[in-house]
């Protein structure tokens, strides 16, 4: 059944990629900020169906599947929540002031800049705070490593890379994009429709994810400091550090910060968006590298110098790796990681990942629509459950669904 763009995001489907604004033009389909906090599409001209079918199909709310098992080498090892990796290891960047001041190792950082020195790519496609309004989000096109450095680091609230990502197919230059895992579904969707996509995005980086904030929960953080949003300069969520407090900066020289640990110690205020509570894919499989923190138990214990936990997914991912490993641009701390070491650093995930099928049968028998999956493996993680457990989840989501709490009301322009 083909959705419309509101039934998208009442149902709770849509994460505010920004791929349907690029898909049917800024004339037709607008992604704005809601009053909630949340980047999402409103409809600005009556969209042809074939467009909306094409959105359907690209959608990350509707369709999210995991990878072409032919992007992957004959050795590589397939784990059941993890999905597949060439290879697993603790790393960062190279060059300590990445490592310093990007989210966790800099290892995003300092592998889209190996791809510009090296010439695989000639621009990189990531997100970064605003300059004109720090605690936003922008979509950038890097094209040095000066700017991939500028753009280091996590963004929490919400972040739409995709806006114009037809625009950038038709500048027909080989680019490498690093983004959410999500971001990565909606490409990867695209991919079988168009070919371009295939031929000029060359790498797909991405991080393990643990959800995206609405701006409320920023803007609650600026609240707490007496700050209005126009007197920013700075609005850093993390980095500087492993993890680095979250840092305002104004405009007159005030500077205010948090611990990772009190922006992030009360689960309730994370306000995190209906999407990532039924993610099927936070973990990046259609990824050809992952990158993730590191901390046994998911948190930090305090501050250290930076690590990322390395999922290679893909053949091509490996050759990055490799080259990157040779010419210094990342270092290894250890590859004596198993998919357990991972559990470890994220059982948050493998919570999440183990609910995510029941969750679906949850909402689906409430009436409600759920994106189709794919080889992700959801059926066989809920078996690591008891029924007991199982069903508990299903019966939540479906109550939750039923009375509202899954879903979101219409999108408006702030
Ligand atoms: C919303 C969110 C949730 C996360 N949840 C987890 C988690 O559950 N477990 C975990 O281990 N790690 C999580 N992280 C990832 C972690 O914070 C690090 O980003 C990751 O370990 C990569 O570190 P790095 O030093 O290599 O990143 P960097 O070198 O700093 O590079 C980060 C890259 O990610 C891009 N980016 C940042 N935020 C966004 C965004 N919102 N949308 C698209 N692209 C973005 C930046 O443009 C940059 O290219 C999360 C990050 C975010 C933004
Ligand atoms: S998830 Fe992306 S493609 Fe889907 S409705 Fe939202 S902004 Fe559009
Ligand atoms: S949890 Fe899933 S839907 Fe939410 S931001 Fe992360 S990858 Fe996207």
């Amino acid at each position: 059944m083909t959705l419309t763009l509101e039934q998208i995001v009442e149902s709770g489907l849509c994460i505010g990629c920004g791929l349907c604004q690029a898909i049917a033009g800024p004339d037709h389909v607008q992604v704005v900020m809601t009053p909630e906090g949340r980047e999402r599409p409103i409809v600005r001209a009556p969209l042809a169906p074939a467009t909306l079918e094409r959105i359907n199909a690209v959608c990350p709310g509707t369709v999210v599947e995991g990878p072409d098992r032919g992007s992957r080498g004959a050795d590589a090892q397939v784990d059941t929540v993890w999905g597949s990796a060439e290879r697993l290891a603790i790393g960062y960047a190279g060059d300590p002031d990445v490592r310093h001041r990007a989210s966790s190792g800099g290892l995003l950082t300092a592998l889209g800049q190996f791809l510009l020195s090296s010439g695989r790519v000639n621009f990189v496609l990531q997100v970064a705070a605003s300059a004109s309004a720090p605690m936003r989000t922008e979509r950038r096109l890097s094209f040095d490593a000066a700017s991939v450095l500028d753009n280091a680091g996590s963004r929490y609230g919400p972040a739409a890379p995709l806006l114009d990502f037809t625009s950038i197919l038709e500048r027909e230059e080989p680019f490498a994009l690093i983004a959410k895992p999500c971001d990565l579904s909606a490409v990867r969707n695209l991919a079988k429709l168009d070919p371009r996509v295939d031929r000029l995005m060359r790498y797909g980086l991405t991080f393990v994810c643990g959800g995206a904030s609405e701006l409320t929960k920023s803007e609650e953080v600026l609240e707490s400091f007496g700050v209005a949003e126009r007197e920013l300069s700075l609005f850093r969520y993390r980095g500087h550090g492993y993890p680095g407090p979250t840092r305002v900066e104004t405009h007159d020289g005030r500077a205010f910060e948090l611990t990772y640990q009190a922006m992030w110690e009360v689960e309730s205020t994370w306000k995190i968006q209906a999407r990532c509570k039924i993610c099927p894919d936070a973990l990046g499989e259609s990824a050809d590298l992952v990158a993730s923190d590191t901390w046994p138990g998911g948190g930090p214990q305090g501050e250290g110098e930076g690590f990322n936990g390395i999922i290679v997914r893909t053949s091509r991912g490996l050759e990055l790796y490799e080259a990157a490993l040779a010419a210094g641009a990342i270092k290894i701390a250890s590859d004596e990681v198993t998919f357990r070491d991972f559990d470890a650093f994220q059982p948050h995930q493998v919570r999440k990942k183990r609910a995510v099928w029941a969750r679906l049968a949850g909402i689906a028998a409430a009436g409600h629509p759920v994106p189709a999956t794919r080889e992700l493996r959801l059926r066989e993680c809920a078996r690591f459950n008891t029924v007991a457990e199982n069903l508990a989840e299903a019966r939540g989501a479906r109550r939750r669904a039923e009375n509202g709490r899954l879903g979101e009301v219409p999108a408006v322009e702030r």
